[in-house]
């Protein structure tokens, strides 16, 4: 029989507030929406879930306990426990949202009545930042300030009065669904629609809460500082659990998703982890090789040109990407040969002179090409180099 309250991590004689902190800490650290594909993370949740069903209802809890003092007992209907139950696992589609993690709050709201089985998340909120190019190459610390729907405290964010003034819906019975049946005797279909006497919230409210009005959230700007680790994109973003719109229902808040937009650079641009730069040279340092200082995003360096490097030709700098936790990218440095817009007199006859016993087959490609026409066409291209 498994021990719950290791499970949670609290001692035998947690009280209920204990045990709902724990469940929520570790219930957001092994959340599957977190842990894609980890299958450890995945069994672990559902322990986690499977002690907070039973520890969190005071009734479960004791007779829980006296499994434990008296294995074997076998005390009768309390198998029903340890199943998929607890509002995870619906059909096929894995573990269903946060709402229903947190299922259990609400229903201790409604005085351990079954709570309604739609969504009580609060909205999610979507912000767009944007991000200097370094900023998101490098990571960076953000405050943003924006308005929100904060949880009255008042209320709890129920909209009753002290959190309290509310009773179970008569229609739905708390459930906040109802079921319409409707076909002929045949064909029967029932269906399940959200309740319109409590608008699916399983609960009446008998006295507003004076200070929010009933809505259950009061709006408040708030400034939540952001983290953002190296390598943030444009069109990627972050989310901050629970900072979004208070429920008004008595659940949790929804999330912060906050979406970049990367300005882009002078120099660099970049793809994913990499990024890619233009480097002009002139012909001498093409020719003879040289050395020329290219940025990285900390400093620059100095790259070594090999003689005789062609314009087009791409070197990569390994390690000078973005660095992110897995790695980091690369830079790549792309040459392009410059040629002068404008020559004095004297430059152009050096330049002449220069040319003059110069040979075809000193230029790779020239050569190719000049053979190609030659062979085709029985016509040197390059009419001076005869
Ligand atoms: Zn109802
Ligand atoms: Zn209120």
């Amino acid at each position: 029989m498994a021990n719950y309250y290791e499970t949670l991590g609290v001692d035998k004689k947690a009280t209920q507030d204990e045990i709902k902190s724990a469940y929520r800490k570790l219930a957001r650290q092994y959340h599957p929406d977190l842990h894609p594909n980890d299958e450890e993370c995945a069994k672990k949740f559902k322990e986690i879930n499977e002690a907070n069903e039973i520890l969190s209802d005071p009734q479960k809890r004791q007779q829980y306990d006296y499994e434990l003092e008296h294995p074997g007992a076998s005390a009768g209907g309390f198998s029903g426990f340890g199943g998929g139950g607890g509002g995870f696992g619906g059909g096929g589609g894995g573990f269903g949202g946060f709402s229903d993690i947190f299922g259990d709050i609400f229903s201790q709201f409604t005085g351990g009545g079954r709570a309604a089985q739609q969504d009580r998340t609060g909205d999610d909120k979507t912000i767009e930042i944007e991000l200097s190019f370094l900023d998101a190459a490098k990571g960076c610390k953000r405050d943003i300030t924006y308005s929100r729907n904060e949880p009255c405290p008042d209320c709890r964010s129920t909209g009753a009065k002290n959190g309290t003034a509310y009773k179970t819906c008569d229609k739905c019975h708390g459930s906040g669904y109802v079921q319409y049946a409707s076909g002929n005797s045949i064909f029967r279909t029932v269906q399940t629609r959200p309740c319109d006497l409590c608008g699916g919230t399983g609960r009446i409210i008998t006295d507003k809460c004076t200070t929010c009005g009933g809505k259950g959230y009061q709006r408040k700007s708030t400034t939540v500082r952001l983290d953002i680790p190296a390598g943030a994109d444009t069109g990627s973003y972050m989310k901050k659990r629970g900072y979004g719109d208070a429920s008004t229902t008595g659940g949790e808040p929804g999330d912060l998703i906050v979406v970049f937009k990367v300005a882009p650079h002078k120099l660099f641009t970049r793809k994913n982890f990499d990024l890619y730069i233009d480097l002009p040279i002139d012909f001498k340092t093409a020719a003879l090789g040289g050395t020329v200082k290219i940025p990285t995003l900390d400093d620059v360096e100095n790259l070594t040109i090999p003689e005789g490097t062609q314009s087009g030709k791409t070197f990569t700098v390994r390690g000078k990407g973005i660095a992110t936790r897995r790695g980091s990218g690369n830079l790549y440095v792309t040459v392009i040969v410059e040629v002068p817009s404008k020559l004095t007199r004297a430059q152009k006859l050096r330049l002449m002179d220069f040319d003059s016993d110069i040979e075809i087959k000193q230029y790779d490609k020239m050569k190719k090409y000049s053979d190609g026409v030659k062979s085709l066409y029985g016509q040197e291209p390059y009419t001076d180099k005869i």
